[in-house]
């Protein structure tokens, strides 16, 4: 029996990887991003009514209608930008099958796409999906800037595509206005696409703001915002992703979705059309309080021998343990995990060449979306690190 082997580049996700030695050694889990504690109690109740309701089979496949009006209000209050819930708004199955479908639908065999490393590990994978390359452009600590001549040079006559994660996992950087602007230039000069990837677009801090490329002129009819509920509503598990883009984009989306997972679970749906009624004061809450864990783990970090800003977005701080130790940052998560027991993730698989960056950088992502108790216990188990030899 002869496999295919086009697969075998991918090894098992990084996530699934760190969160199983998590489990093994009993260490406390600051790896895969998810919060350790639930969305609203509505939220749950709309899905659990949908079930008894019934609303159990087959929703339509570019979502309910009343879901997808309630994300197109959404975008438009929060970003001012309108959309037609009929023609071009589309619900996924999470975010990572927006960016899958995406790339199948836009991307052709032989295309490239560029994207800032380090990057979120769907990115090489769907692109490989659709016989398109990933190209990546540096991101350089400690604010995880581009430099625009860079970005400029790696556009070729195979370029397609530029995909654009803001807030960024797992650096929590907020890509400016000037950023967003260089990068939309670029788009429109040499004509490409642009894919937004949002799923973080609520967890913005102090002074920083969220822009969406799809705001700036000329963008709009270039560019597929994706987003998700998953971390807006602390649902990881629900997986109710979406998309925004022009009629004739959107109708290429649904034809790859309608064939990946037709549709999202319905009372899933359900449940989310409540989360876009909540109040205001809800993400303004959501906001305060993962501002708190995020100053805490800055200092539990701080403490404890590595290096690390505060992000201005997401819920992961990148911390550089260049002081603590000379290993690999394979070696490092791994000794930490097992030894130390706080797991977290090595941050050189989200490149292009990991074993390059693996002999010079000393960088792992630590996840915040943890109740303070979480974050207390792993900074109990990090004391070791702080005292001095
Ligand atoms: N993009 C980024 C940058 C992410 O961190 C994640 C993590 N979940 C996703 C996409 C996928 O989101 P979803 O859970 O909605 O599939
Ligand atoms: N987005 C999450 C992270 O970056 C994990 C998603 C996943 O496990 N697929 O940790």
């Amino acid at each position: 029996m002869r496999l295919s082997t086009k697969w075998n580049q991918f090894e098992t996700s990084i996530f699934s990887i760190m969160t199983q030695k998590a489990i093994a050694a009993g260490a406390v889990n600051l790896a895969q991003g998810f919060p350790d504690f639930d969305g609203p109690d509505v939220i749950k109740k709309a899905a659990i009514d949908a079930i008894m309701g019934p609303m159990n089979q087959y929703a339509p496949a570019p979502g309910l209608l009343m879901l997808r009006q309630k994300i197109a209000k959404f975008q438009q209050e929060t970003k001012g930008l309108s959309y037609n819930p009929d023609t071009e708004v589309t619900v996924f199955t999470g975010a990572t099958e927006a960016i899958f479908c995406t790339m199948q639908a836009l991307l052709d065999q032989g295309d490239e796409i560029i994207a800032f490393e380090p990057f979120y590990d769907s990115y090489p994978a769907s692109a490989h999906a659709a016989g398109a390359k990933l190209i990546g452009v540096p991101l350089s600590a400690p604010n995880w800037t581009f430099n625009p001549a860079e970005l400029a040079g790696k556009i070729t006559a195979k370029t397609r595509a530029i995909i654009v994660n803001t807030p960024h996992n797992p650096t929590g950087k907020v890509f400016t206005e000037g950023e967003l602007k260089c990068i939309a230039d670029l788009a429109i000069k040499h004509d490409l696409l642009v894919f937004t990837d949002e799923v973080y677009e609520q967890l913005v801090y102090g002074e920083a703001k969220h822009l969406s490329m799809a705001a700036i002129p000329g963008l709009t009819e270039r560019t597929v915002t994706m987003s998700s509920t998953s971390k807006t509503f602390s649902m990881t598990g629900w997986k109710v992703g979406y998309a925004f883009a022009s009629p004739e984009i959107t109708k290429l989306l649904r034809s790859v979705h309608q064939f990946t997972v037709f549709c999202t679970a319905t009372p899933l749906q359900a449940g989310m059309i409540k989360a876009f009624e909540l109040d205001k004061s809800y993400y303004q809450e959501l906001r305060r309080d993962y501002l708190g864990k995020r100053d805490l783990l800055v200092k539990i970090l701080h403490k404890n021998g590595f290096k690390c800003n505060a992000p201005d977005g997401s819920y992961f701080i990148v911390a550089d343990y260049s002081a603590i130790s000379n290993k690999n940052d394979l070696e490092f998560a791994n000794w930490l995990t097992e030894t130390i027991k706080v797991a977290t993730i090595p941050t050189s698989v989200f490149y292009t060449k990991p074993a390059e960056v693996r002999e010079k950088q000393r960088y792992v992502r630590f996840a915040f979306c943890k109740g303070e108790s979480t974050l207390l216990e792993a900074a109990k188990k990090l004391e070791v690190l702080g005292r001095s030899p």
